[in-house]
């Protein structure tokens, strides 16, 4: 089998003293997310769906929210990682779709500047890199801006 899928998905928490980082982009707004990393859903979304196109786990597995090496680390770093991990096994991106669902800010001004930026530390095109962005029509902790979440789709075709 020359192709393998995976689905990631990640929420994190809105809260009033911390950057807003999506797409390793970082977005102004009143409101941050928190984590122990720098919390950028998306991109923990995307390489969730990396790992699990190989079932490699999860990226907790490889970057656990207890070591302290990876407070406030940029997740574009951990990103590059996984990539690392893929293409040791023999795989390559084909592409990637990616969804953030959050009320506020507009994202949709920052979205090229999120595929570039991913793109280029995968390493892609930025056509291969999808991203879309929706409201949750006020519904929800995302709709209550309680939190941003993130879903993702990855194909990974086989280098070989
Ligand atoms: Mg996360």
């Amino acid at each position: 089998m020359n192709i393998r899928i995976g689905n990631g998905y990640d929420i994190h928490r809105l809260v009033s003293d911390r950057a807003l980082i999506l797409g390793g982009v970082q977005i102004p707004h009143e409101l941050g997310l928190l984590g122990h990393s720098d919390a950028d859903v998306l991109t923990h979304a995307i390489m969730d769906a990396m790992l699990g196109a190989l079932s490699l786990g999860d990226i907790g597995h490889y970057f656990p929210p207890t070591d302290p090496q990876w407070a406030g680390a940029d997740s574009l770093v951990l990103l590059s990682q996984v990539d690392q991990l893929i293409r040791n096994q023999g795989w390559q991106i084909g592409n990637i779709d990616s969804v953030v669902v959050a009320e506020r800010p507009k994202l949709k001004p920052h979205i090229k500047t999120m595929r570039d930026k991913i793109a280029e530390v995968l390493r892609l095109q930025p056509h291969q890199v999808g991203i879309k962005a929706t409201t949750n029509e006020k519904l929800g902790p995302e709709g209550r801006e309680e939190g941003i979440s993130a879903y993702a789709v990855v194909l990974l075709v086989s280098s070989s």
